[in-house]
């Protein structure tokens, strides 16, 4: 279908309060990994005036909760009502310096699931090299200050494994070791967890059952979708946004017709 008439239907859509009947009962995660301008856009970032638009977008139309706000709906059972919650992945540096700042100013929760061995590093993962760009991680006095601003922490592994395809070792290394790293980095508990790539293949079941054990509360894909009520947190799903949906529009058209899923 063509981009126009994908924003034409989801502009359709909300503004007929159709959306109340198509997301009724039920939440929405959204996945941001960059924000920042720049003058080759990646499928991974999004400029700081569409940020803000989603933002606003998310305001108006949905009920913008804390994911720690949402797992606990889940495991206490009650009734959903179009929550979303804002999440970003890896811990960019842009995040703190761009995406903070509007979360700010419109009043509204998110979570930052972090790659603790990376933070205040200059690594280069596979997929920035391969395209010859470097986009820098925070600092941990960085990630301390989102903490203290009453933004939530999260773990994104130590090294942004695939825990689809590591030993069981290096799974527990990659999952109990990089929560023990970010709790002692900011002085407090951290109960959230988010998989690297986020596909079904990315996540052995055993490596489900690790993070449930080891004291977390949720776990997060990022193949689309949204939750319902009765949802188990540890296969909570998320809507990455990324260039793939340049408008808030788009992305209400693709979510509200169920069709964010992208098993493959
Ligand atoms: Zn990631």
């Amino acid at each position: 279908m063509r981009e126009w008439v994908k924003r034409l239907v989801g502009r359709t859509i909300f503004e007929s309060h159709l959306d109340a009947l198509l997301l009724r009962n039920s939440a929405v995660v959204v996945t941001f990994h960059r924000v920042k301008d720049t003058e080759t856009p990646e499928g991974l970032t999004v400029s700081v005036d569409l940020f803000e638009a989603y933002c606003r977008f998310f305001k108006r139309y949905f009920n913008v909760v804390s994911l720690g706000s949402l797992v606990a709906k889940l495991e206490d059972g009650v009734t959903l009502d179009r929550e979303l919650a804002i999440t970003f992945d890896d811990g960019y540096r842009d995040n703190f310096e761009h995406a903070a700042p509007v979360l700010e100013k419109l009043d509204l929760p998110a979570t930052f699931f972090i790659v603790t061995q990376w933070m205040g590093t200059d690594v280069i993962p596979w997929w920035d090299r391969d395209i010859g760009v470097r986009h820098p991680w925070m600092t941990w006095d960085q990630v301390r200050s989102l903490h203290r601003r009453g933004f939530e922490l999260g773990v994104h592994t130590r090294t942004h494994a695939d825990l689809g395809s590591v030993t069981d070792q290096e799974a527990r290394e990659e999952i109990v070791g990089a929560r023990r790293e970010l709790e002692e980095h900011v002085g407090a508990r951290v109960e959230l967890f988010a998989y690297p790539y986020g596909r079904l293949a990315n996540l052995a079941e055993t490596n489900r059952h690790l993070i449930q054990r080891s004291g977390f509360r949720c776990c997060c894909s990022c193949f689309g979708g949204v939750n319902a009520p009765g949802t188990d947190p540890f296969y909570l799903r998320r809507v990455p946004i990324s260039s793939q949906y340049p408008s808030p529009l788009q992305f209400a058209f693709e979510v509200a017709l169920g069709r964010s899923v992208q098993l493959a």
